[in-house]
């Protein structure tokens, strides 16, 4: 099965299908979908599309076939039915602060003193109940991937585990009992900010579990974490690694960082700009900009991801283009944060894929994040149609699993992950979407709740807009509510 890692995650129940329906049609192995509309890499939607899969890849795509004309068994798929969606960044425990930071006013470094004071009560238990509880909420959304940008690594004060990966094999497990692959972003973080002289402040207080000291120890742990030679850790399961920021990994240490990503072909990426004051201590210390100093390490290019890049200028972007680095937005996120509205037209323009994340989780909805790229381009430019439903949903599909490492998954076609997502399309929100116009119904207009049916690797994970492993809204409020608790 493709989602069975090692320990727990192989007895979770997820191989299972309680209701009967849908699984393997009789004798051949082969399972069977007919979606009435699909999103297909060329030919855009089609009609009557019969898709099958063999274990966990798909075998056969063809469109145009009637309902009258499909095998025995087979399953259909109202709606519109797209590839699995990949959330490109995420902080799984941010997700405890929905809500709660929204009161009164503040700053992105005023929420930071919040996400810190959740970070503090984590332990390795808590940290698996609640991350399977937000990856579960995400398969309700239809992300069948998420890219954890993970750097709580260790106890409190800093203190190492009995194994130093413990927290970082939590996240493994809980995406195995939630039904979703990942890619675990190892993250290092060094300093608790730059001055303007170019000194690093030592990490204190929450932040100490963070660090490893070095990016040496750091890469250390990570070969610990016991990676293939391509990076994968679990069926389910692979490798990524991150320089949190220019604020956290002085430049001399970025190199053994730059380095693991090259040993095991893993993604590498960064938070790049999200603040002005990011920018102003960057060049004031160093007198280049983030993006300059990451270019200047060598540390981009096609398998980089920079996350937000809020803040660039024309240098910048002629830079990240031009290298082919990948562009994260995060649109709800800078929202949240009041971060500002990045320039994802010209970065992308200039050569750089796009891709998505939702972050902090003040939402978690692709389709939202998706349409806000192009509605945060339309409120900055005056003008309509910077990025169309297509783009947006390869950026939330194709492009979001690329830049976490699985280039054979986010479309439907022979070969790739059998990942399905299918939308709704007589909701409140889509009723009324003709064929011709469904993915732009859907990415506009669509949301989380209208999901109806998710498959992971050729099994359903949501059916019927019900995920089958666990009660997602009862798993969240347990999870949250003693990281609240005062
Ligand atoms: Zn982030």
């Amino acid at each position: 099965m493709p989602l069975t890692g090692d320990g727990a995650a192989a007895g979770a129940p997820a191989a299972q299908d309680p209701a009967g329906r849908g699984g393997p049609a009789a004798g051949d192995g082969v399972r069977r979908w007919h979606a009435d509309l699909a999103w297909l890499p060329v030919g855009g939607v089609r009609p009557g599309v019969l898709i099958e899969a063999a274990g966990e890849r798909f075998v056969s795509v063809r469109a145009d076939v009637r309902r009258g004309d499909v095998p025995p068994g087979t399953v259909r798929l109202p709606g519109l039915t797209l590839p699995g969606l990949a959330n490109s960044h995420s902080h799984a425990f941010h997700r405890a602060l929905r809500g709660s930071t929204q009161a009164g006013q503040g700053t992105f470094w005023t929420w930071r003193e919040r996400m810190y004071q959740v970070a503090s009560r984590l332990e390795p238990d808590s940290y698996l109940t609640l991350a399977r509880a937000v990856y579960a909420e995400m398969a309700m959304a239809g992300i069948t991937c998420v890219g954890e940008f993970h750097y709580l690594h260790h106890g409190a004060g800093g203190v190492r585990y009995a194994d130093q990966n413990q927290m970082g094999r939590a996240l493994i497990e809980a995406a195995a009992q939630a039904g979703v692959r990942i890619t675990l972003i190892d993250t290092c973080y060094l300093s608790g900010g730059l001055g303007n002289d170019g000194s690093h402040e030592p990490l204190a207080g929450p932040q100490l579990r963070f660090g490893d000291g070095d990016s040496g120890r750091w890469a250390q742990r990570v070969h610990a974490l016991g990676a293939d030679h391509h990076g994968m850790l679990a069926a389910h399961a692979r490798l990524g690694v991150a320089i949190h920021s220019v604020r956290a990994v002085p430049p001399g240490q970025m190199h053994p960082i730059i380095a693991c990503s090259h040993a095991y072909g893993a993604p590498l990426h960064a938070h790049l700009s999200e603040q002005i004051a990011e920018n102003q201590a960057c060049l004031a210390a160093y007198g280049v900009t983030p993006t300059r100093l990451l270019d200047r390490v060598g540390a981009l290019g096609p398998r980089t991801t920079v996350v937000h890049a809020t803040h660039v200028n024309g240098g910048d972007i002629d830079v990240l283009g031009g290298s082919r680095t990948v562009l994260c937005m995060c649109p709800t996120t800078e929202a949240d944060l009041a971060d500002g509205v990045g320039p994802a037209r010209a970065v992308t323009s200039a050569g750089s894929p796009l891709t998505l994340g939702s972050d902090s989780h003040a939402v978690i909805d692709l389709l939202e994040e998706a349409r806000r790229v192009e509605l945060g381009e339309r409120l900055i430019t005056g003008q309509r149609g910077s990025f169309g439903a297509t783009a947006l949903a390869r950026a939330a599909s194709v492009a979001g699993h690329a830049c976490l490492g699985w280039p054979e998954a986010g479309e439907i076609a022979p070969g790739a992950l059998a990942d399905l997502v299918t939308v709704a399309l007589d909701t409140p929100r889509l009723a009324g979407a003709s064929a011709a116009t469904a993915l732009e119904s859907v990415i506009f207009a669509g949301t989380a709740a209208d999901v109806r049916g998710v498959v992971v690797g050729g099994r359903d994970v949501v059916r019927d807009g019900r995920h089958l492993l666990m009660d997602v809204p009862g798993a969240l409020a347990t999870a949250i509510g003693p990281l609240l608790a005062s």
